[in-house]
């Protein structure tokens, strides 16, 4: 790996004292990782507000550098400046701007900043260089695009409202990361592209996932998933032997980093890094 391989890691707020306890837990195991920062998501439509934020802090106070997610829809441009002003004020430097979905009973609230794009501008706009920011990326197309064409356009758009960087969706095959790399190239876009990275731990819970977000799981790893039905043990070291080749094959083929989401865990991640030649 090279040296200045960037790894940073998600986390998502806990929702109650067990759960952040075990936040701190894998936060601080991961800390050997030397992570250059780690994120928190933020549930659209404001579901989480104060619980990205008391995460944000809790992190920020074990000395990592926190990027809180932050999603437009549903929104007003007052709410995002409040919201950009106090983790300005908290010493934030970095965020990662989301359109997000908006919760079920809330449909039809677009709020005033339609997509990411409007929410980056909107970030230059309110807070000039205060943060580096980070976007979404899709490999494998976002599931609402109408043609991978236009998708691409859209993220080059985005880009160039001034996104410093991008995490993709999780994905399974290099290739698609590659020729999504490759495209978003060619058509101007410099800023970094990391792989998003999820371990593979509990087939049923990545299905569920995978539909939800529209990541393509290869038919050979449903398969081989399937054929483990409640075996748990041999999940989890199927899942290690692919994501550990997956993000060796990202790294030799020169992705600047990786991007982990860990689901609050620490165990796969450092797994899967500790099987990387470094
Ligand atoms: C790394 C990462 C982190 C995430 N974290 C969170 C989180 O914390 N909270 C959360 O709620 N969700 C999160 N998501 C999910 C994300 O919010 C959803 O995937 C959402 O559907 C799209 O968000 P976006 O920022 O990619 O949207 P956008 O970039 O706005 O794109 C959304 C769709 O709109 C289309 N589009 C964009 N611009 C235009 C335009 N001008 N005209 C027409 N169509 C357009 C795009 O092609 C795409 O299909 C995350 C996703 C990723 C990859």
């Amino acid at each position: 790996m090279s040296a200045k391989a960037i790894l940073s890691a998600e986390f998502f707020p806990p929702r109650d004292i067990a759960a952040q306890e075990k936040l701190v837990r894998s936060a601080k195991s991961l800390m050997g990782l030397n992570l250059s920062y780690v994120s928190v998501t933020f549930g659209a439509g404001g579901s989480t507000r104060s619980g990205t934020a008391d995460a944000v802090q809790l992190l920020q106070n074990l000395g990592f550098d926190v990027a809180p997610h932050l999603s437009c829809i549903g929104a007003s441009k007052a709410d995002i400046a409040e919201i950009l002003d106090y983790y300005q004020q908290k010493g934030v430097k970095r965020l990662v701007a989301l359109r997000g979905d908006l919760p079920s009973g809330m449909g039809g609230v677009v709020g005033e900043l339609r997509y990411a794009s409007d929410l980056v501008a909107f970030i230059r706009e309110h807070s000039g260089d205060a943060f580096h920011i980070e976007v979404a990326a899709y490999p494998e197309m976002h599931p609402q695009a109408l043609s991978f064409d236009e998708d691409v356009r859209h993220f080059v758009h985005k880009v160039n409202q001034g996104a410093d960087a991008a995490i993709t969706q999780y994905f399974y095959s290099a290739g698609a990361y590659f020729d999504f790399v490759e495209r978003v190239q060619k058509a101007g876009v410099t800023i970094p592209i990391i792989p998003g990275i999820m371990p593979i731990t509990n087939s049923s819970q990545l299905l569920r996932f995978s539909n939800m977000c529209g990541a393509e799981i290869p038919r050979w790893i449903r398969l081989r998933l399937a054929d483990f039905g409640d075996d748990r043990a041999s999940i989890r070291a199927f899942g290690l032997d692919v994501v550990s080749q997956l993000a060796q094959d990202l790294i030799d083929g020169g992705a600047p980093g990786l991007h982990f989401y860990t689901l609050n865990g620490a165990e796969a991640t450092m797994n899967i890094v500790n099987r990387l030649s470094l």
